[in-house]
């Protein structure tokens, strides 16, 4: 499945901290560990590690900050994260991540955003395009080897985590609205299921979507039935995971027409789907049901983007054809404004004489 690479593809689903490479992890962690600071043969058997339960996942996360949470490394592996995504021809990538507090670093969750764009400013390999409503590409411009150089553009999700307090959620719905002319363009609510109330969330997530900001949420990866019916009814833009839905639950996502961002491996790794051949994909994508593939924490779970769309067409029996429409259809389910989706059309158009 060669042709996977090089097919144009749309990331929406994509954690920051969880999207690191693990060269990059592991350097980091050995550096803390001469400093004292962690004990690297912990870090090490925990990256190393490839099959994690949820809970997990999330102590795991609680490591990977403890490593990565300063200004300069932040820019790092910003600029890491999107040459990867740009490299296997992902054309469009919506970064989220949370912005945190460390008073002991001098660190507010405003300056680690300005880390974040700082890492996208510092990106010299490919071409990017971060600014909302206005395009930075130049003509494109071709490297000493003649290779076109790869484009791609990103956009920024601001995450609230569910440890939060409504305050505290509020102060980052403010800082996205403040960020808009830096490419935020969404809210995005994450963090370990088992923690917190949606109660807590929403005074936050409603004043972002009152001024605008497009939302998703993390729903229904463990069973919840009534949060799962209040996120619904709240109508986000988009929804992630919905591992464990009902049939009433299934039924409202469909009448609202919410698109679902699929991430296959990580479904499978975590145990919130216990086998591929019974993944929700299949019955979504039957019912033309708009759904995205993407890979959540690629570093994490040890994936790309273009892995993870062949994990699709071997378990779903996708055609080529079948395949580049599915990565199409995906410009339709993201937050960028319409210039930008007449771009990604184009982009989509130019390639498919390869894939059709
Ligand atoms: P960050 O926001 O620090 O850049 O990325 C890591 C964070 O994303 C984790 O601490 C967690 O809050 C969130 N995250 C990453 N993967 C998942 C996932 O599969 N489910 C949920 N609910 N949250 C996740």
């Amino acid at each position: 499945m060669e042709w996977i690479n090089p097919m144009p593809k749309i990331e929406l689903h994509a954690h920051l901290n969880g999207s690191i490479r693990d060269s990059t992890l592991l350097e980091l962690g050995r550096v803390l560990g001469e400093k004292g600071v962690i004990v690297f043969s912990d870090v090490e058997d925990v990256i190393r590690k490839n099959d994690r339960s949820l809970p997990e996942v999330f102590k795991l996360f609680d490591l990977i900050h403890v490593i990565t949470t300063d200004h300069q490394t932040v820019t790092r592996i910003t600029r890491e994260v999107v040459e990867d995504f740009a490299l296997e021809n992902v054309v469009y990538l919506e970064l989220r991540t949370t912005p945190k507090r460390n008073d002991s670093i001098g660190m507010s969750k405003r300056s680690y955003m300005e880390a974040v764009i700082e890492g996208l400013r510092s990106i010299s390999k490919v071409d990017i395009d971060f600014v909302t409503a206005s395009s930075n590409f130049q003509e494109p411009h071709n490297a000493c080897d003649g290779i076109q150089r790869k484009k791609i553009y990103v956009r920024l999700l601001l995450s609230i985590d569910r440890r939060e307090t409504t305050e505290s959620a509020i102060e980052t719905v403010k800082l996205a609205l403040e960020m808009r002319n830096v490419g935020v363009v969404g809210i995005d609510l994450s963090g370990n299921p088992l923690v917190g109330e949606w109660s807590t969330f929403l005074p936050a997530l409603q004043m972002a979507k009152d001024n605008d900001l497009h939302i998703t949420l993390h729903c229904g990866e463990v069973p919840n039935p009534k949060e799962i019916q209040s996120m619904l009814d709240f109508k986000p833009h988009r929804i992630g995971h919905a591992c464990f839905f009902k049939d009433d639950d299934w039924e409202k996502l469909k009448l609202f027409k919410i698109p679902v961002e699929i991430c296959l491996s990580s479904n499978i790794i975590t145990k919130s789907i216990s086998s591929i051949d019974i993944h929700h994909f299949a019955d979504l994508y039957n019912a033309k049901h708009p759904l995205i593939i993407c890979t959540d924490d690629f570093g994490v779970f040890s994936t790309t983007l273009s892995n993870e769309y062949a994990l699709a067409v071997r378990s779903f029996g996708l055609s080529k054809r079948e395949t580049f429409a599915l990565a199409r259809s995906a410009i339709e389910a993201t937050f960028a404004d319409d210039e930008v989706k007449q771009q990604l059309m184009l982009r989509f158009d130019s390639a498919s004489p390869e894939f059709v």
